[in-house]
């Protein structure tokens, strides 16, 4: 089977599929739309996620010859499918009516609105040019194999793909969506990890027992210690690993929201983009490794009680069998995307239903969890549901944050008063905001943190955007800053001036917040509006510290294997921020290679 880059591929089949719509919509007989324009190149802009993205159409007598993103500001990575796939689409099909990429519905948008406001300029009838098709031919069912098969492309399945592949296995990676990713690659991008007894580790006074018992604590010792202790032990190996592929991270470890202590390694590019530059690369790299886009597992199949592959559905509903010659890994992720999980698990937070956003991308909905249940896999600790205080009241996702260092900001309600200790555990601060007034808080930091405009977040959204977007505000004093935000200014005046008596003194003040650093005292000030949002499920999938899959009965599920989010019990109650980076590479790694060796 030709391996292929799994961006390409991806755009291909929304070419190919763009084409054969249109063709089919014509009822086979032609591919003119009988559309005739102006011929020339035309510009237009149209408002992305990120500002604007301005295309250039270039049209013959009754042909779109070409489409051109010629600007754009959006997310690299989350994008890129976007920003390139959909014109081609435009271009193959001669048609407006082209699917926008889920995960990026916005950049995507942006796409097609350019495209038409030039094409109107041409002279186009956009109302044909926007006729939907008819959904493509069903292409044919098939059968593939591999050595091992991996349901998911997110970052435990491109691990224990890239892992399995390394011990010697031939490896097909199923993904229901339309490109890699999952919900790691828009994921902060923290990795927790301890380097034992470098010089980092020693100046942070950290260490791979103290990891582990902030982990295995801040889960409230709810956590599997075997798997608690597989994770941390294994931590800097991962890095290491991806590093040993090209990956870069920035030199010094950081205090990650949640994380507790400065052992958050950040990759050098943005959100969780570098390992799928890492992960892709290798797999471009190398035969007897490739992606299935568009490829959405429904069931494991089970042959004498062995696991022996898994059914799957392509894009235009034709069935497709994968057969696995060693073992099939379940890195399907979380279920963050399904209200109806969220509310029959859901325990911990006043309610799970669609009032409460999520950070996750559309297909966190559990899949895996299903699929595992229905060949007798036991399912643990489903209940316990993070939630992040950090989400945009608009969506939910983590863009338009105001990102600092933990130790520099302070959280306000709409009385502009504290409530909680900013470097607390996540469902603390979560759980403090849902007693809230409106459940909103404000983040407020100052010019210690964004010393410039330009300075920008893990999204590529500089203060400035956010400012000029109204999704943050600027004073240039406490008091101004206090009326922008519609907080009363004599109230965040006191609240601050108390926050940096505790900073001068390091003395744990009212909420028992311990982390300090600079006061809050040097305009510009800035705030941004934040609400809870679901964040990552930490029940799933049983599993021992091989990751085999363990069934009702306390049995390995001979050739099945989980990692990931779509496992339960390593986190406990409560998963510390940076470890879920750290999880996902350390379990996909021992899943790719148990699989691949029969372990
Ligand atoms: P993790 O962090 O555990 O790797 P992610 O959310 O990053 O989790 O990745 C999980 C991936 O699995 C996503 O890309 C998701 O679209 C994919 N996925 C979920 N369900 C299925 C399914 N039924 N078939 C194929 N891929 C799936």
């Amino acid at each position: 089977m030709n391996k292929q880059h799994v961006f390409t591929r991806a755009i291909r089949t929304i070419a190919v599929l763009a084409a054969l719509f249109l063709l089919f919509s014509c009822g086979g007989s032609s591919r003119s739309t009988g559309q005739t324009y102006k011929p020339g190149t035309y510009t237009a802009s149209a408002k992305g996620y990120h500002g604007d993205v301005t295309v250039a159409v270039k049209v013959t007598k009754n042909k779109i010859a070409a489409v051109r993103v010629l600007e754009h500001g959006e997310t690299p990575g989350i994008s890129d499918l976007a920003i390139n796939g959909i014109p081609k689409a435009i271009v193959a099909s001669q048609s407006l009516a082209v699917d926008s990429v889920s995960g990026a519905s916005f950049s995507s948008k942006a796409v097609i609105t350019a495209t038409t406001e030039a094409l109107t300029q041409a002279g186009a009838d956009i109302d044909k040019l926007m006729v939907a098709g008819q959904s493509a031919k069903k292409e044919k069912d098939e059968t593939l194999t591999a050595d091992v098969v991996v349901i998911g492309a997110g970052g435990a399945g491109m691990a224990a793909g890239v892992s399995a592949h390394q011990n010697g296995a031939t490896v097909i990676i199923l993904e229901k969506m339309p490109k890699v990713g999952g919900n790691t690659i828009s994921a902060g991008g923290a990795m927790n990890a301890v380097d034992e007894g470098s010089e980092t580790a020693l100046k942070n006074k950290d260490s791979v027992a103290l990891h582990f018992k902030q982990t295995y604590e801040g889960g409230d010792k709810k956590g599997d210690e075997e798997l608690v202790k597989t994770l941390v032990e294994n931590a800097w190996d991962s890095v290491a690993w991806l590093q040993s592929m090209g990956m870069k991270f920035l030199p010094d470890p950081f205090t990650v929201t949640g994380g507790l202590w400065p052992r958050a390694h950040k990759p050098v590019d943005p959100v969780g983009t570098g390992f799928f530059k890492t992960y892709n690369a290798y797999i471009e790299s190398n035969k007897g490794i490739e992606v299935r886009l568009n490829v959405k597992a429904d069931s494991i199949i089970l042959e004498n009680g062995k696991v022996t592959g898994v059914i799957a559905t392509g894009k235009t509903g034709n069935k497709i069998t994968v057969k696995a010659n060693k073992g099939v890994v379940v890195a399907t992720g979380g279920f963050g995307q399904n209200i109806a999980m969220r509310q029959e698990f859901n325990k911990a937070w006043p309610t799970l239903d669609e009032s409460v956003k999520s950070t996750n991308h559309p297909g966190a909905t559990g899949d895996g969890i299903a699929m595992a249940k229905a060949v007798n896999a036991q399912l643990v600790q489903m209940e316990n549901i993070q939630l992040l205080p950090l989400g945009d009241p608009e969506t939910g996702s983590l863009s338009g944050n105001i990102e600092t260092d933990v130790e520099k900001r302070i959280f306000v309600n709409t009385e502009g008063k504290r409530f909680v200790d900013e470097g607390a555990r996540r469902d603390t601060m979560t759980l403090a905001l849902f007693k809230q007034p409106g459940a909103k808080l404000w983040i407020i930091v100052d010019a210690h943190s964004y010393p410039q405009g330009t300075k920008k977040n893990n999204f590529n959204e500089s203060i400035d955007d956010l400012v000029a977007a109204g999704r943050a505000f600027k004073g240039e004093t406490l008091e101004e800053l206090a009326k922008n935000i519609g907080v009363p200014p004599e109230n965040l005046v006191a609240t601050v001036a108390d926050f940096n008596k505790h900073v001068a003194s390091k003395k744990p003040d009212a909420f028992g917040r311990t982390l300090f650093s600079e006061p809050l005292d040097k305009g510009p000030f800035y705030a941004g509006a934040r609400i809870p949002t679901v964040h990552h499920t930490m029940g799933g999938i049983k599993i021992d510290k091989e990751t085999h899959v363990i069934d009702v009965n306390g049995q390995i599920i001979p050739g099945l294997y989980a990692a990931g989010e779509v496992t339960g019990g390593i986190h406990g109650t409560n998963r510390l921020g940076g470890n879920a980076l750290t999880d996902i590479t350390v379990f996909g790694r021992i899943a790719g290679k148990n699989a691949a060796t029969g372990k």
